[in-house]
This record gives C-alpha cells, structure tokens and sequence, in this order.
C-alpha cells in the first residue's frame, strides 16, 4: 500500500507540474498563434546585420475583417535614430501600426519598408529581431526575475542582466526581495506593478539592443512620480535608436522628432510640439485640456 501511495503521491505532483507546464505552454502557443497570421515568402532573405535603420510606411491600409477598414492611407517616416510619437483617441489605430510594423499582420495596401526593405520580402524572424517591443502590457513568464529579464538575451550572464536591470532602475527593487534574481515572477510568484512590468520589459530590450524600438504605453496610469521615472528611462533606452512610441499622454511626446496625431484610421495632424501647438488645431486642444486637468489635480492638491 505504501509502496503504491508514494509513486501516486509523486505521480499527482508531477501531474501538477505538467498541468501547470501545459497552461503556460499553452499561453505560449496562443501568443505564437497571434503571430502566425504571416509566413515567409519563398526565398525571403533576412534583413542585413548593419543597416541604415529606417522605417517607412507608405500610404497604409489596413482592416483586421475586411468589413471594417481601420487604417486608411497612413503613410510616414522615423528616419533611422529618430523618435516618431503617436497620439489620438483610443481606438484610433495607433497600436495598430506597432502590430503591422512588428508584422503580425500584412498591410492590404501600401507598404511598410524597415531599412529600405519591404517587410513581406524578408524573413520575420529578422524582422523581429531587429525590433524590441516595450508592450501595454507585459508578459511575464512563470520563472524567475532573471530568466524574465534574459529572455532579451537567451544566456546572458548574471552580470549583464543585473546591469539592463540597473538601466531599467528595477535593480534596487530586486535586490530587495529575499530571492533576489532567484525569486519566482507571474501568476504564481511575485507580483510585479504595472510599472514594475514595464521596467522588466525596459530591461529586456536593453539586453536585446535591438536597432528598432516600439514602446506602447501603459493605458493605465501610473503614478506621476514612476511615470516619469519610465519616461526617462526609455527616453535613455530610445538613444540612437529608431522608435516608434504610442503614447496615451502627452506629457510623453514632447521631445519627439515627429508627433502623428490619429483619428479613426488616419493621421490628421503631424508635426513638432511646438509646431502643432503653433497650428491651433486638435492637438493644440488636446494639450490646453491636459493642461488644465493637471492644474485642476495639482491645485486640490495644493489646496487652491
Ligand atoms: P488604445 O489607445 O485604446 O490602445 P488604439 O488607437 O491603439 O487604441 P488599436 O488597438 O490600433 O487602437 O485599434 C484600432 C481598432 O481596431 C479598434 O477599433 C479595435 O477594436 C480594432 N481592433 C484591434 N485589434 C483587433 C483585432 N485583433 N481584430 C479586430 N479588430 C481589432
């Protein structure tokens, strides 16, 4: 009996093991499916190693079901090393343009060139690996602090992690739990905060350090003084690289080279910051109303 109920015991901790092992690779093959809507074409050859690092979309269009047509004519430059910041209502598009960039999907007109290469002529893997994505929302997978944040780098060593770690200021953060870089992150381990996630995903690109960088930002707010502290640091991340930043709040794209500010599917304004403020058109509108919710908050605050 004994005998029978320790292999059993063993058998239903390895069947948790195994169900839990499923669940995350079935995550993993529901985010790969997502990815899957592209294949090579025959004989795509990679991207080169060294290029000069634009991206160009070229009178885009695009609809998820063909009945409803989301991006209409969009077309527009990020030289290589320069930062394009997109803003507009939700809904508008603006991750959409990350998604086709990183190829999830093929443009149905139009086309979309990184370094003077259409993106449906060279393989996806190159694609993706000339480009790092700092996403809304960050997938962490259930290991540890390192393994998620290596995942940049498969085989990186723990020196070089801790320093994206350090770059992405999540280092004092992880040294202060009692695991430290051993401690377990994602469903069944640590929580991390939006912001956390967002410095994890921060660090992983740094150790990628891929030409091209996409940062969406998180929709939900964080607090001003850790939104501000991201903000710095991806501006740091973003040096010498072509980035494309979807931004949900102004404050994060002023020093943009170019600002596209997008309603339903096309880009109705486009510009510097100061330019557009100059222009008095939807962006100048969007910025005074930003501009005055923070100095109504900041004045309940200061008691005015
Ligand atoms: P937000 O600021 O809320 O993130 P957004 O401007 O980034 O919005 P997109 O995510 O690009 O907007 O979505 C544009 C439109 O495309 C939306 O109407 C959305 O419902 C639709 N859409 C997005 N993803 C899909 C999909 N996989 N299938 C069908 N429609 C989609």
């Amino acid at each position: 009996m004994i005998q029978l109920y320790i292999p059993l015991n063993f058998l239903g901790v390895l069947y948790r093991e195994i169900k839990q092992s499923l669940t995350d690779l079935e995550k993993m093959f529901t985010l790969m499916e997502r990815e899957r809507e592209v294949e090579d074409k025959a004989g795509a050859q990679p991207l080169p190693e060294e290029a000069d690092w634009s991206v160009k979309f070229e009178h885009v269009s695009f609809a998820y079901e063909p009945a409803r047509p989301i991006l209409h004519d969009v077309s527009f430059e990020i030289p290589a090393g320069k930062t394009v910041a997109v803003v507009g209502p939700s809904g508008s598009g603006k991750s959409t343009l990350a998604r086709l960039l990183y190829r999830f999907y093929d443009v149905q007109q139009g086309r979309i060139a990184i370094a003077g290469r259409d993106v449906r002529d060279v393989t996806q893997g190159s694609v993706r690996q000339a480009i790092g994505i700092v996403p809304q929302d960050t997938v962490l997978f259930n290991d540890t602090v390192e393994y998620n944040i290596a995942y940049g780098r498969p085989g990186a060593g723990r020196a070089v992690v801790e320093a994206a770690a350090r770059a992405a200021h999540i280092h004092s953060f992880i040294a202060s739990t009692p695991k430290g870089y051993e401690t377990m992150v994602g469903e069944r381990g640590l929580k991390l905060s939006g912001g956390e996630k967002q410095r994890v995903a921060i660090a992983r690109t740094l150790l990628k350090n891929p030409p091209i960088l996409i940062f969406d930002e998180a929709t939900s707010a964080l607090d001003s003084a850790n939104e501000r502290a991201i903000q710095a640091e991806l501006k740091s991340a973003a040096q010498n690289k072509t980035a494309l930043v979807i931004a949900h709040r102004l404050s994060t794209v002023v020093d943009a080279h170019q600002i596209l500010v997008m309603e339903l599917g096309r880009i109705i304004e486009r510009g510097t910051h100061q330019e557009l403020l100059a222009r008095g058109g939807r962006y100048a509108d969007m910025w005074a109303l930003q501009q005055s919710v923070e100095g109504e908050a900041l004045a309940e605050v200061i008691g005015m």
